[in-house]
């Protein structure tokens, strides 16, 4: 049993998604049913009881779900820091009804322009994101662009970085994970990622960089201390564990979170965490992070170096720069589009 409270809950509230991106698997299954509300409520207060301190409202696409205004309500009220992560392409639509609820908003965008970033995603979405950027700020939200680092949309890194520090908005920089299909980023690709890591406004957290130069977790010693550190639910009210990606056991919650967190099934499961076969070499981002707080190491020292550097870009940097009128007025499509266009090939990138 672990007496340190778990401190993310990952809440898979709907498997859709309206999105097809070329790095996912998720859209590519069949959808069960979206999370009932009142599963949602009930587990959000458990975990709060618990000692957690952030939601993530994952799936799927998250906005998809018609009830995520009153989650995202429900886990403010019980002193949980949410986190949202959207494709962007029902944002403008919604956003009235998110507004003030989401502490950490993240637009998915992978690519300066829309060619690009509409092929990674399947769907017609960067004017969307841009869309989604100028109102979010209208509302006075402070939306970050997440960028999924893939071995072929590299040469965008440098125009998205100036487009982020013109805006005043972070770019968190976030490399493919791997884990059942291999699709990684080399070691040229992870140096090249490293020289923004200094840059206003770009998060690069190296720990994940360093995980992947020491070829991922072992099982033998594991640095995955996923049970200790996440809650992972499903949208049909089961805690899933160890991981999503690796589904060991689905336990029903229909007993309370808390009464399963603390069962001896879990805490079999635990002493099992990142020991598994298919736990050698993985590198999946959202399950590391929180582990990487479990123990004082270089990848913890990395992983709190890039934190505080997000926080003083985000909370410092930026509002200076809003007081000081600094940011570029115009909309985020104009701002791209003056933009020098991306080289054709990342070597000439780099
Ligand atoms: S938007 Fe997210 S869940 Fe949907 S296909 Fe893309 S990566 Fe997968
Ligand atoms: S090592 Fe990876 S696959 Fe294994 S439990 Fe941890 S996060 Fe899941």
């Amino acid at each position: 049993m672990s007496w340190i409270p778990p401190l993310l809950l990952h809440y898979y509230i709907t498997e859709r998604c309206n999105s097809r991106c070329s790095f996912c698997d998720i859209w590519r299954q069949p959808a069960g049913p979206d999370a009932l509300l009142e599963d949602v409520e009930r587990n959000l207060h458990d975990a709060a009881r618990l000692g957690l301190r952030f939601v993530d409202f994952t799936g799927g696409e998250p906005l998809l779900h018609a009830d995520l205004p009153r989650m995202l309500r429900r886990a403010r009220s019980e002193g949980l820091r949410t986190t949202l992560t959207t494709n962007a392409m029902l944002y403008p639509d919604r956003a009235a009804e998110l507004v003030g609820n989401v502490d950490f908003l993240h637009f998915s965008l992978d690519a300066s322009t829309a060619a690009d970033h509409d092929r990674l995603r399947g769907r017609p979405l960067f004017d969307r994101v841009m869309a989604s950027i100028d109102l979010a700020r209208q509302l006075g939200e402070k939306p970050d662009l997440l960028f999924t680092a893939l071995p072929d949309n590299l040469h965008h890194l440098p125009g998205l970085a100036e487009f982020c520090r013109r805006l005043g908005l972070v770019l968190i920089v976030n490399p493919v994970f791997s884990h059942r299909e291999k699709r990684e980023l080399n070691p040229e690709d992870l140096a090249f990622i490293d020289q923004f890591a200094r840059r206003p406004f770009v998060y690069v957290n190296r720990a994940f960089h360093l995980l992947r130069k020491r070829g991922g977790n072992s099982i033998v010693q594991p640095r995955c201390r996923v049970v200790d550190s996440v809650v992972v639910i499903s949208p049909q009210n089961q805690l899933i564990l160890p991981c999503y990606h690796h589904e060991q056991a689905r336990i029903s919650l229909v007993e309370g979170l808390a009464a399963c967190w603390h069962s001896a099934a879990v805490n079999e499961l635990r002493a099992q965490q990142g020991r598994w076969p298919a736990c050698a070499g993985c590198t999946l981002n959202c399950y590391f992070d929180p582990s990487f707080a479990c123990r004082i190491d270089a990848l913890f020292m990395h992983s709190m170096a890039a934190k505080i550097k997000y926080a003083r870009d985000k909370y410092v940097r930026a509002p200076l720069m809003r007081t000081l009128s600094r940011t570029d007025p115009r909309p985020a499509a104009g701002i791209m589009a003056s933009l020098s266009k991306p080289d054709d090939s990342p070597a000439e990138a780099r």
